[in-house]
């Protein structure tokens, strides 16, 4: 295998994954006086100077409220925060813009579809599809939807390896069944979940689908059109952006049928004490002035994704992943949690006789960030018979030389517990 030195500038017809690196500024800090290795990607992300500056500049120059005011400056807000929409659009290769609402993030996005389309298309004994590998904010909605309404949740089974069980998902899918809701990728263990088999079946069998692609956005070339889903929802934070800002992809014909979930400001078409209409989508869906400077900063990241390029992307992670994979699986009281043949850049382990919030603060003494804990997928850990694990997930800009900076600091902390 090729040292860690020579797999970090690939030049040629790919990309010099230093020089990227270079325009993210948090990753050049130091932790007690040790270079920052920043290993939680999977919980948010770090931003490249081109999305800071650019939300600097729009609120030093271009600020103002959007859709409402009939001065330039507004205007000009209006049309830089549509044209975002526009972007995203093209990014998740949507059929048009109005199929593109923005949200405070994926949470929101799962909360307002259930609250919306689920209280009014899911009833009394209806089967809604889960699978074991989602995050919370992809089962507590449904949850309080189904104790509400007296519906029914399934979960699609997981193997040992940590893959979906799709004969199973056949015989869950019945004429019962109303909404399939399931996770591209897994953030507590990486499984890249096969969505557009699942959403095949689903709209062969005419149920509705939601993907979660809070993990797969940052990460890969997203098709939703070829993925076949009704609902996909995505976080800003998750892909080199602004917190507090998510979309909602909805296909337009789902969209159109389902009810406005927050009501206020902008989304109305007349209001009367007795009676009120809305517009149509996607602003029938953004109650309230909107998070315009993050929106504006959105679109600065998706343009810097597009300036890398997904599939150069995607390939850079998947070296970061198979070597980390290969170097912590030697390491003899590591315990990979999750070895699905197709993962994203995550690495779930746990390490004999140590707790793995300890395994993450001895990371922590070296630098190392990492996260530990369930990863808001108790149901996961569950199935795997652990409380919580430690996880790595890798970014493009994470180097080969930090992936052997966790190795070492996961052996100190293997010397530390049998000591
Ligand atoms: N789904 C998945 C798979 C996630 O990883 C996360 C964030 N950890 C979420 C949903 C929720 O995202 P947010 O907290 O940005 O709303």
């Amino acid at each position: 295998m090729a040292k860690a030195s020579e797999m970090n500038t690939i030049t040629g017809k790919d990309v010099d994954f230093s020089r990227i690196r270079n325009q993210f500024p948090v990753l050049f800090s130091s932790v007690r006086g040790l270079p920052l290795a920043y290993l939680d990607n999977a919980a948010t992300t770090q931003k490249p100077w081109a999305v800071i500056n650019r939300m600097s500049e729009f609120d030093s120059a271009e600020y103002a409220t959007v859709r409402r005011g009939a001065y330039r400056l507004a205007e000009q807000a209006t049309q830089g925060f549509e044209d975002v929409r526009g972007k995203v659009a093209l990014f998740l290769k949507a059929n048009s813009p109005e199929e593109i609402v923005f949200t405070s993030g994926a949470t929101m996005g799962v909360n307002l579809v259930a609250a919306s389309w689920g209280r009014k298309f899911i009833g009394e004994g209806d089967e809604i599809i889960l699978s074991h590998l989602e995050h919370h904010a992809n089962i507590l909605p449904w949850q309080m939807l189904a104790q509400e309404k007296g519906a029914v949740i399934k979960v699609i089974p997981v193997n040992d390896i940590g893959e979906l069980d799709m004969e199973e998902f056949d015989r869950l899918l019945s004429n019962r069944t109303k909404l399939v809701a399931v996770t591209h990728v897994s953030n507590s263990i990486g499984t890249i979940n096969p969505v557009q088999a699942i959403c095949a079946k689903a709209r062969a069998a005419g149920v509705v689908t939601l993907v979660d692609g809070a993990q797969a956005a940052p990460h890969m070339n997203i098709d939703v059109r070829k993925i076949g889903c009704d609902f996909y929802v995505l976080s800003a934070h998750k892909m080199y952006g602004p917190s507090g800002l998510g979309v909602l992809y909805g296909r337009k014909e789902t969209l159109e049928r389902t009810p406005p979930f927050l009501t206020g400001g902008d989304m109305i078409e007349r209001v009367t004490f007795e009676k009120s209409t809305f517009v149509k989508p996607p602003h029938r869906f953004e109650a309230g002035t909107p998070a315009v400077t993050q929106v504006i900063g959105l679109g600065a990241a998706i343009d810097f994704l597009n300036s890398v390029g997904m599939e150069r992307i995607e390939r850079q992670e998947k070296k970061l992943l198979d070597y980390a994979t290969e170097l912590v699986s030697r390491i003899e009281t590591v315990s990979i949690i999750g070895n699905a043949r197709h993962k994203a850049a995550i690495i779930s382990f746990t390490l004999a006789d140590a707790h793995p919030h300890d395994v993450a603060t001895i990371l922590d003494s070296e630098g190392i960030a990492v996260r530990a804990g369930h990863h808001c997928a108790q149901p996961t850990m569950d199935r795997f018979c652990v409380a919580a694990t430690t996880r790595a997930s890798f970014s493009f800009y994470n180097t080969f030389e930090e992936v052997e900076r966790l190795v070492e600091g996961i052996k100190q902390a293997t010397d530390l517990f049998r000591g």
